[in-house]
C-alpha cells in the first residue's frame, strides 16, 4: 500500500466514523410525515407541546449517537488488527474523537444543542401565553432563529437561539446535509454578546 492510498483509506475511515453516530440526528426526523405539525424549514415555529416534544426527540437522537459510535469503534479495531490498518485507524480516530467530545459535555463542557432545560423553558412560555398571563391578550410566541418572540405584540420572550429542529432543510440536499454536519445541530448564528 503506497503512502497516498494509505492516507486515502484513513480519510475514508474518518469520514464514515464521523457520520455514522450522527445518523440518528441527521436522518430520523427529516421525512415529510414527521413534520406536518411544523411550518417548513427556515420559518419560525409556534410554541406548542409538539415543539417541546420535538426538542426532547432531538435530544434523544443526539445521545443515541453514543450507542451507534461503538459500531465504527469496533469495526476500526477489527480493521487495524486484521484488515486495512489505515482505514481502521481513520475509523478509530474519528469515533474516539466523537466519544471524547460527547463525554466532555457531561463534565461541564459545551452543553448539547438540545437539553431538557430548553424543552422546559419552551413549555413554560407556551403555558404562559395560553393562560393570557403573558405579554398580551392574544399572545402567540414563535421560535425565531435568534430567540422567542410574540408575533402579536413583538415582545421578546427569550434570547434562546434556535437549534436545528429536525425539519427538512430548505437548502438543496448536499448543502443542507453539509451544514448540519458542520453545525452539529447547534444554532447557526453567533450571538451578539459573544461577538464583542
Ligand atoms: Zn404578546
Amino acid at each position: 500500500m503506497s503512502f497516498l492510498t494509505g492516507v486515502g483509506y484513513f480519510f475514508i475511515g474518518g469520514c464514515i466514523a464521523h457520520m455514522l453516530p450522527r445518523f440518528p440526528f441527521l436522518l430520523m426526523s427529516r421525512t415529510k410525515g414527521f413534520n406536518t405539525r411544523f411550518p417548513s424549514h427556515p420559518e419560525a415555529i409556534p410554541l406548542s407541546p409538539y415543539l417541546t416534544q420535538r426538542v426532547l426527540h432531538m435530544r434523544m437522537f443526539y445521545w443515541m449517537g453514543l450507542i451507534v459510535v461503538f459500531l465504527p469503534l469496533i469495526l476500526g479495531l477489527v480493521s487495524v488488527r486484521w484488515g486495512n490498518a489505515a482505514f481502521g485507524f481513520g475509523l478509530w480516530i474519528a469515533s474516539g474523537w466523537y466519544l471524547l467530545n460527547r463525554l466532555q459535555s457531561l463534565i461541564g463542557g459545551q452543553t448539547p444543542p438540545w437539553t431538557k432545560e430548553m424543552a422546559l423553558e419552551l413549555q413554560i412560555l407556551a403555558n404562559l401565553a395560553e393562560e393570557s398571563g403573558g405579554c398580551c391578550n392574544w399572545a402567540s410566541p414563535y421560535w425565531q432563529v435568534a430567540g422567542i418572540v410574540c408575533v402579536n405584540c413583538n415582545t421578546k420572550l427569550s434570547n434562546m437561539p434556535r437549534p436545528d429542529l429536525g425539519r427538512k432543510r430548505s437548502e438543496r440536499r448536499p448543502l443542507g446535509f453539509f451544514r448540519l454536519l458542520v453545525s452539529d445541530g447547534y444554532p447557526m448564528l453567533t450571538m451578539p454578546e459573544e461577538e464583542e
